[in-house]
């Protein structure tokens, strides 16, 4: 059986890294970088007055009062007004040019105008700059300003749009198929039946990858028959970059998912990690470098192993700059399991001194859905023999 470490390394090895795409602008927010973006401009392009009042030139002393010489509002063309002399000053509004010959920004509301003369308020000192933002002071034309590798947030797409990228290239989103295993399992929406319960690991693993942008995703169930089953994973195969499956990869008689697998040419690369839950994990390569991942049926363990395994490889198969792990300390000891890893499923609280605190919540058993539902993520814990003191920080993965 191999490490949490060892699988990791495994995956990522065996993840083909998946292609880019141009799109528009618009529809960029969430996805990957995969160019670098450089600037169109020095950032502010011009002196920038950043308050509405009067541009002037700074000179000392400073005349009693200022003759109003000409304007320069938001838009205008640089040099639409300028000053003669030190006692003449433009009237501007934020986002103008500052007028030629001028250095300084003063507020209206320090100010008093009568007719085309401007006092200032008694004994009021400007610095020279004061709110000028300088041109290229935020950054040069020609300069990289994002890296490849980083997800679009709301900053980053600014960037783009201030920069004038209308498109731009971003990681192709790779196509999914989720295939639930189980006689026993109903959907939402049927009649109950006894000896029966209702499937949700294809709603949860599906919530756990959408909310991370993998929208491109068909999810099928079939029952514990190994020819319907070859059936649907064979056509999945042809048309699908990742499957997904869960249930059938344990020891029981009913556990033919690995076998199916092998039978239509995907190569297993492990099966087993010594983790709990989600001990069972399958993990293979079809003919055209598919990834399979084969997860166990167990609610809790297949969405464990979804949040980490399935989703940071296919993230960065993207090529997304990966994140450094969070940490958390735990709120109460814990106590390891000798050879397998734990995955503590805790909910999170923040101490006064602003560090996250992870208290552990126990569930039944892998299959207890009802105790997580009020988590915020799992823990690591590393096999040990010795318990884990309250206030030790473990690698938090959050749901
Ligand atoms: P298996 O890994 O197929 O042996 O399934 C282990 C347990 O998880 C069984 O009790 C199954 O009924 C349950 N299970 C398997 N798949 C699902 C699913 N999609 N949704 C909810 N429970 C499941
Ligand atoms: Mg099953």
């Amino acid at each position: 059986m191999i490490s949490v470490s060892e699988a990791e390394a495994l995956i990522a090895e065996h993840m083909p890294a998946r292609g880019s795409e141009r799109v528009a602008l618009a529809r960029a927010a969430g996805r990957i970088l995969r160019q670098p973006v450089r600037a169109e401009t020095d950032l502010p392009p011009f002196d920038r007055v950043t308050m509405d009042g009067i541009a002037i030139r700074c000179s000392d002393p400073l005349p009693e009062h200022f003759t109003v010489a000409g304007e320069q509002m938001a838009g205008m063309a640089p040099g639409a007004a300028a000053p003669k002399d030190a006692g003449d000053c433009i009237v501007v509004a934020t986002g103008a040019v500052l007028p030629v010959g001028c250095d300084s920004v003063i507020p209206v509301e320090r100010t008093r105008r009568e007719g085309d003369q401007v006092r200032l308020e008694p004994g009021y000192r400007p610095e020279r700059g004061q709110f000028v933002h300088a041109r290229g002071s935020d950054c040069v034309a020609g300069q990289e300003v994002l890296q490849p590798g980083v997800r679009l947030g709301p900053a980053q797409m600014a960037q783009l749009a201030s920069h004038g990228y209308g498109q731009v290239e971003v990681a192709a989103t790779p196509s999914i198929a989720f295939v639930g295993t189980g006689d026993e399992l109903l959907a939402p929406e049927a009649p109950l039946r006894e000896g029966s319960i209702r499937r949700s690991n294809d709603t949860a693993v599906a919530a756990a990858l959408s909310l991370h942008g993998f929208d491109d995703l068909e999810v099928r169930h079939v029952a514990d028959d190994p020819a319907a089953a070859g059936d649907l994973l064979g056509q999945l195969l042809d048309t699908r970059d990742v499957l997904i499956l869960s249930g059938g990869v344990s020891m029981g008689q009913r556990d033919f998912v690995p076998g199916v697998l092998e039978s239509l040419g995907v190569r297993c690369i492990f099966h087993r990690i010594a983790q709990r839950p989600g001990k069972p994990m399958w993990f293979g390569t079809g003919p055209r470098r598919q990834a399979v991942f084969a997860l166990p049926g167990n609610p809790v363990s297949s969405l464990v192993c979804a949040v980490r395994y399935v989703r940071p490889a296919l993230l960065e198969a993207q090529g997304m700059r990966p994140a450094p792990v969070v940490h958390a300390c735990l709120k109460q000891p814990l106590t390891p399991h000798p050879q397998l890893a734990r995955f503590v499923p805790v909910r999170l609280d923040h101490g006064l001194d602003g560090r996250s605190l992870a208290e552990p919540v126990p569930t039944n058993t892998s299959g207890d859905f009802t105790a997580i539902a009020h988590t915020d993520g799992f823990v690591q814990l590393a096999p040990g023999s010795t318990e884990v003191p309250a206030g030790s920080s473990l690698p938090l993965y959050g749901w």
